[in-house]
Order: structure tokens, then sequence, then C-alpha cells
């Protein structure tokens, strides 16, 4: 049979791995979302590949409506057919001519949102 002081000390127990928790929640990885609106032909790929539903159409092109939930998972970005998209972790810098055989990450994008 639990004594009071070993529930009391369970129940602070709890309450600090909840604390723990919580901290570690809020250095949850945060990303932002590069978009080319000019390429963007609005086929939707992103949108129905994203597993947070982070992604969506607006007039015609792809919006990050729920950035925050965003894991990062660069679905989006690899399924776009025309580089229109691309997803960054929130205080990194791109890196310069990552993937330069296939995109070129120094075309200036039109918006950033995130
Ligand atoms: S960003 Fe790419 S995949 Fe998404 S709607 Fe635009 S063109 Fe299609
Ligand atoms: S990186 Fe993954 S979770 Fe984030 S918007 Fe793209 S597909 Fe969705």
């Amino acid at each position: 049979m639990p004594t009071r002081d070993s529930l009391v000390s369970k129940s602070e127990r709890l309450g600090a791995s909840s604390t723990k928790a919580k901290t570690m929640d809020e250095k949850k990885k945060e990303y932002f979302h590069i978009i080319r609106e000019r390429y963007c032909k609005g086929c939707n790929i992103c949108v129905a590949f994203c597993p947070k539903q982070v992604l969506v159409l607006k007039n015609g092109k792809v919006f990050p409506e729920r950035p925050q939930l965003c894991i990062g998972c660069r679905a989006c970005e690899l399924r776009c057919p025309d580089f229109a998209i691309e997803v960054h972790l929130k205080g990194e810098k791109p890196a310069e001519g990552r993937d330069s055989d296939s995109v070129d990450y120094t075309l200036p994008p039109e918006a950033m949102h995130g």
C-alpha cells in the first residue's frame, strides 16, 4: 500500500517529467518555407504528400497555412516537379550549392513563410 509521502513524491516526479517534456516541446524544431510562386503551377502534389496538412492552395499557388505543424520531412520539396517549394530549419542558412546538380538554390524566392 503506497503511503501519502510516496504518492506525493510520485506526483512531484510526474510533475517534474511533464515539465521536462514541456521544455523539450519548447525546443521543437521549427521550419519555414520558401515558395517560388512563378514556378508553382498549383498541381496539388505537395499538398497531397504533406503528412501534416501544412500546405494548401490559395489562388492556384501553394501556401503554408499551418507552418507550425511542419516536421521538416521535405516530402513537399522532393515531390514538387517544378522546384517551387523549399523547406528549411529556422535559424539554418540554406547551404550554398546544396543539390546543385538538380536545383539552383540561388534562385531568388518570391515569398518566405513560417
Ligand atoms: S509547389 Fe510544386 S508540387 Fe506544390 S502545387 Fe506548386 S508546383 Fe505543385
Ligand atoms: S516538410 Fe513535410 S511536413 Fe513540412 S510542409 Fe513539407 S511535406 Fe509537409
